[in-house]
């Protein structure tokens, strides 16, 4: 065994495709290759979404295809007290802030004519406009029941980096990606650390998680690329150590369309049913 552990972390609201049976196959491969270890991760963390049977046709289709997984699964609905304390401690730090903004406000506030610019986008959609934050009169207990936001420019001042950097490993090669702090309030802006209806968020979820897991390598698709520099800043602030990343092509359709969720037609489980083999999905993927 060597210290490479990846990772393949579905989340249980759909059936799996071709784009996920290439991440997972990849992560897989590579673990075998460098004698390290391969885990499964279920992002099940929304409740609203997630489904058990979802869930069970993962296994089935990861077993399928002939990924074997070194522990036993981990599960982010097993995890919410360690999202828990994490948002405790950014919380006590002064870091965090309650927000009842809607999709709705935020597409207002942000496109009032007095604004004058083009609304921006990250890594989260609309950049948010900060309403919250200046509305806000600091309490001392932990909002329970509303979204929270880290609050961009106190969370830099904490980090005291003056760039978000990590390894990103392709074709053999490690290449240094950074990000300057600067940016990240533009750019990223006040993002959403614990969501109304489920507690914490995919961005808090995915640090704690490959932390607890000890990844080495993360494997996954260059769609979630975006998000890494807010990661890399979770991470310091949190004191977790920064993996090396490995973002991977994605799988299209013919139109160049990225793959979906809902793209049952190109479902793992509708080639089982043709008669496919685990060997015609490697093809099919390029691998
Ligand atoms: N759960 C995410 C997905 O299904 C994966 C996120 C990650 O690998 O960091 O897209």
């Amino acid at each position: 065994m060597t210290d490479f552990i990846t990772r393949f972390a579905p989340s249980p609201t759909g059936p799996l495709h071709l784009g996920h049976a290439y991440s997972a196959l990849l992560a897989h491969d590579m673990a075998r290759a460098a004698g390290g270890t391969f885990l499964l991760r279920i992002e099940d963390i929304d409740r609203t979404r997630s489904r058990l049977h979802w869930e069970d046709q993962i296994y089935d289709d990861l077993a399928w295809l002939g990924i074997s997984w070194d522990e036993k699964p981990m599960r982010q609905s097993d995890r919410l007290s360690e999202y828990k304390l994490a948002l405790h401690d950014l919380w006590n730090r002064a870091l965090l802030y309650p927000c009842f903004c809607t999709r709705r406000d935020i597409s207002a506030a942000v496109s009032a004519p007095q604004e004058g610019a083009e609304p921006a986008f990250g890594p989260d959609g609309l950049i948010y406009s900060g309403t919250c934050r200046e509305q806000y009169i600091r309490s001392s207990s932990f909002p329970k029941h509303d979204a929270l936001r880290l609050d961009m420019q106190d969370a830099l001042s904490a980090a005291d980096q003056p760039e978000f950097c990590y390894t990103e490993h392709s074709s053999g090669t490690d290449q240094t990606h950074c990000t300057p702090a600067k940016s990240m309030v533009h750019d990223v802006g006040d993002i959403v650390l614990s969501r109304r209806d489920f507690l914490g968020s995919y961005h808090l979820s995915v640090v704690l998680d490959d932390a607890a897991q000890g990844i080495s390598h993360v494997v996954r698709g260059k769609d979630i690329q975006p998000a890494t520099p807010i990661h890399v800043l979770l991470q310091k602030l949190l004191g977790l150590p920064t993996p090396t990343y490995h973002h991977h092509r994605l799988i299209r359709d013919e139109n160049g369309k990225r793959l979906a969720k809902r793209d049952d037609a190109r479902a793992i489980a509708t080639y089982r049913a043709e008669g496919k083999t685990p060997d015609d999905i490697r093809r099919m993927v390029g691998l």
